[in-house]
């Protein structure tokens, strides 16, 4: 037996039949070694022996009895069906015990009336009585012929030191339960477990107090003690954490060994006629965040930097001073954002704040003809355009630089490793011909949770804007019942009359065809429903338009500019107005059904307002269906801190779900868990930073098997070169 011997092949006295085998296969269990990864989820407690009158419904228990009266019944196809239920009754003198195996008919001849019995399973309520279904058996007298002793699932124990109070319990699939699961572990695990190498050199493993590989997966299948399979969990959550943490920061040596990037020009009269441009004088985080990304633009190598800070604490003048910094050294900058409305207003800032300077500047989005479009790419491909403002199209696009300084994505949720792949070589070339990588910031106003940046992001360098700038009033949030909705709109109606602006936000433009994401609601409040009832109701008389996706980018942008011209005063809009767009006179915000909206996109809508010297209030109308839902409500009134609602966000959906591990193509963790493991994952982290600067290519003769462990497992979506 080997760890890749198939469960097809095993040896008669270990065979999986092939009904068995096909439930293995959903589990993605094919070899032995496949078996072995399958871990427990969690371990079971059996309690010490005690007797019936002492049982209590629920606790996994152990006690023993005679077996008073058998039946069998139930199932169809007869007497010998495989369906149905074999039951029998169990005394011991102080009470009853009722036992029920389901689909093991021949029971009926191992379990006879007078038999003495030890049982073990989970203790449940049936009617007036308790029951243990399908419980672990055997027998106290054993009978005299040695192929009638029965014994149950996991009272054959190969493994001597296992404790046989504490059960594994394993992800099961239907035909596979984890009893069935535990007992094949237990058939095979001794013969294969010596051939299971340690990619972790012995040294290092003494020096972090990791058990070996090898010991690590007895423990975790046959823990003799709690501290016993915890150990293994440690050392295999760590691994987990390790690797991939040793492939992030191979990709970034590697990186930084294949790719150059033009190293741009920074001086005090460089610094002084940008910060001339700019109409207000820099935070000290925002001064910080310009130190820290100057620093990166002056190396040879491409800098791959993330400014986060909440909505409006000012990232785009960090990004701006990036790009100037790029023209003065008479390189090109480009910025994209995630909308056409976005990067209309962006353009818009940039050339406002650059007015009267030789710096040129375009857009480049879909909404330009044909005429404009080429005239644009042809002035970015020649050099004559300085800065060019877009969409994302404009990475993964053909468009073509003179010579590309410095990238900024902005508002950007999902960024992966590939999507920056597309830059690669936009740069031009360098005096002796090779190809160059712009630099590239990242802006998001949805901070990554520190923990899953480390993990995922690891090769990224980040920068934060902590306080917004000065004279913001904080944003006071409320939530109330749809009833109240009346009250609400009543109130935003004496602000739309002091001459300010409000947002209302749907989820969806008809309740047809919702935008987030739960379409065909009739009760729903969608853009329409509002828009009639405000313009008839609460805010009639005043300038109310609507803003959502299916209109054509000439209309949402005429709208927008004539909203931010203050010719409108409310506007009702689905989430296209999610980010970036920067009206200060807009202070009130209506959230129509806001349990539908995700804690992220909750927290950008509201960073629509609070951007002015006014207080601005948030009303969420919502009516939650789940805990869940009215924890992300309870969240956002609580706190406007971005930080603090992403890491909520972490816990309440997993890190799965939020900015995308998935999106970014990394395999999910099986033992980690990023917040339970936050500690192992900062010492895996600072170790693998070691690692890789001692050994940069993990060529060691004892680190073979960790680099093909590590490409096996993080090569593909990491894109790892393998020079080994
Ligand atoms: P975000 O980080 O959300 O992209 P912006 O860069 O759009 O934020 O900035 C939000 C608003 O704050 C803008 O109106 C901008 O002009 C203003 N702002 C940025 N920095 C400062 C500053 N240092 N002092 C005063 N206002 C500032
Ligand atoms: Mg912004």
């Amino acid at each position: 037996m080997r760890l890749d011997t198939p469960l097809s092949e095993l040896p008669a006295s270990h065979r999986v039949g092939p009904a068995r085998r096909a439930a293995f296969a959903r589990l993605e269990v094919h070899t032995i070694g496949d078996l072995l990864k399958h871990l427990p989820m969690r371990y079971e407690r059996i309690e010490a022996p005690t007797t019936i009158s002492e049982l209590k419904e629920g606790q996994i228990a152990r006690t023993s009895g005679e077996i008073s009266a058998t039946r069998l019944s139930g199932g169809k196809g007869g007497r010998f069906s495989k369906s149905g239920r074999f039951e029998a009754v169990l005394l011991d003198g102080t009470a009853r015990l009722d036992l029920v195996w389901f689909n093991q008919p021949h029971l009926t001849h191992r379990v006879l009336p007078g038999m003495r019995l030890r049982v073990q399973g989970k203790v449940n309520r049936y009617g007036v009585g308790l029951q243990i279904v399908n419980p672990v058996w055997e027998l106290i007298r054993p009978e005299p012929e040695a192929e009638d002793r029965p014994t149950s699932t996991s009272a054959e124990s190969t493994e001597p030191r296992a404790d046989p109070h504490i059960r594994p319990v394993y992800p099961a699939v239907e035909g596979l339960p984890s009893s069935v699961i535990e007992k094949t572990v237990r058939s095979v695990l001794p013969s294969v477990l010596d051939q299971i190498d340690d990619h972790l050199p012995e040294a290092y493993r003494h020096a972090r107090s990791l058990p070996e590989l090898k010991a690590a997966y007895r423990m975790a299948h046959l823990p003799s003690s709690e501290a016993e399979h915890r150990e293994a969990r440690r050392r295999l959550a760590f691994d987990e954490l390790l690797l991939l943490q040793l492939g992030v920061f191979l990709r970034r040596e590697q990186v930084r060994r294949s790719t150059i990037a033009p190293a741009l020009t920074w001086n005090s009269t460089i610094d002084r006629h940008i910060r001339a441009r700019f109409p207000f004088t820099l935070t000290p985080d925002q001064d910080k965040a310009v130190t820290e990304v100057a620093q990166d633009l002056i190396r040879p190598v491409p800098a791959n930097r993330l400014v986060q800070g909440d909505v409006g604490s000012g990232k785009t003048v960090v990004a701006l001073y990036a790009m100037l910094m790029a023209v003065a050294s008479g390189r090109q900058a480009a910025l994209m954002a995630p909308t056409e409305i976005l990067a209309e207003q962006h353009f818009r800032s940039i050339a406002d704040t650059l007015e009267g300077s030789k710096v040129r500047v375009s857009l480049l989005t879909g909404s330009l003809s044909d005429r404009e479009r080429q005239d644009v790419l042809a002035g970015v491909a020649s050099g004559s355009i300085d800065m060019v403002v877009g969409t994302h199209a404009l990475i993964g696009e053909t468009v073509q630089f003179d010579a590309l300084g410095v990238a900024v994505i902005d508002e950007q949720h999902r960024f992966g490793v590939h999507q920056r792949a597309g830059l690669r070589g936009k740069a031009g070339v360098d005096p002796t011909g090779k190809p160059m990588t712009p630099h590239t910031l990242v802006m998001t106003a949805t901070p990554i949770p520190r923990t899953l940046a480390l993990t995922l992001f690891g090769d990224l360098d980040t920068s934060t804007i902590e306080h917004l700038p000065p004279g913001r009033q904080p944003i006071v949030t409320r939530w109330v019942r749809p009833d109240q909705a009346g009250e609400v709109y009543q109130w935003v109606r004496t602000r739309l009359d002091a001459g300010q602006q409000a947002f209302v936000v749907v989820p969806a433009i008809d309740a047809g065809a919702s935008t987030a994401g739960e379409g065909g609601d009739a009760d729903l409040n969608d853009l329409r429903t509002v828009h009639a009832r405000l313009e008839s109701g609460e805010f009639a008389g005043k300038r109310i338009a609507v803003l959502h996706g299916r209109l054509s980018a000439q209309t949402r942008d005429a709208v927008m500019h004539r909203f931010r011209a203050g010719e409108i005063d409310c506007l009702i809009a689905t989430t296209v107005i999610e980010v970036g767009v920067d009206i200060p006179n807009a202070t009130a915000m209506v959230v129509e059904h806001a349990e539908q909206f995700g804690l992220a996109q909750l927290h950008q809508l509201r960073g629509r307002i609070g951007r002015g010297t006014k207080k601005s209030v948030c009303v969420l109308i919502g009516e939650p269906g789940n805990p869940e839902a009215e924890s992300r409500l309870r969240a956002m009134v609580e706190t406007t801190d971005g930080f603090v609602l992403a890491e909520r966000d972490l816990e309440l959906r997993g890190p799965g779900e939020v900015f995308g591990s998935r999106q970014a193509g990394a395999p999910p963790l099986l033992v980690a868990d990023l917040m339970q493991d936050r500690e192992l994952l900062a010492l895996a982290r600072r170790d693998a930073q070691a690692w890789i600067s001692r050994s940069p290519d993990l060529a060691g003769p004892d680190e073979r098997l960790l680099r093909a462990r590590l490409m096996r497992q993080h090569g593909k979506w990491l894109g790892l070169a393998d020079v080994g």
